[in-house]
């Protein structure tokens, strides 16, 4: 257990409070760090913008030890983690989304739009496109089918 070393080292929990929180310390106190990251945490960019803002700056903070990743956009304030939303964005930060490649027409969503929108998991959208229920070309959904099978969804909630 990497949690009591780390808990009962001040200055490793201070650095490392530092390393995952930066200057988000008013949301996250240093006991959640430690609990959540009981290790080290690798840092890295991540491919796709942030949701919020859309700007490419989301740091992606990942424990060695622990399953969980945290993502934080250094220009907003959006922060997500990978079990929040039925692990929307674990899926969105782990397996990228070929941004660059952007259809000049917005009605074909990406899939973390599309899952955004009919706020289902991208595995959910991805099986309404292989039943042929939402329309796909090029890894994009169409909107309409999207808006279809969402209201269909909220219908039977
Ligand atoms: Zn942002």
């Amino acid at each position: 257990m990497a949690l009591p070393k780390v808990a009962n080292d001040k200055a490793q929990a201070v650095a490392l409070g530092d390393a995952v929180l930066g200057r988000s310390d008013t949301y996250w106190s240093l006991a959640d760090a430690a609990r959540r990251w009981p290790s080290h945490v690798h840092r890295r960019w991540a491919d796709v913008p942030c949701p919020k803002c859309d700007l490419k700056v989301v740091e992606v903070l990942e424990s060695t030890q622990a399953d969980l990743m945290r993502y934080r956009c250094s220009s907003c304030e959006w922060t997500a983690d990978s079990v929040d939303d039925d692990g929307l964005w674990l899926d969105l930060f782990t397996l990228g989304e070929e941004v660059e490649v952007r259809p000049h027409d917005p009605r074909w969503l990406t899939r973390p739009e599309a899952a955004r929108l009919a706020r289902a998991t991208p595995a959910t959208v991805m099986r309404w496109a292989e039943r042929s229920m939402v329309r796909s070309q090029l890894g994009r959904y169409w909107r309409d089918d999207v808006v279809v099978m969402a209201e269909r969804r909220a219908a039977t909630a």
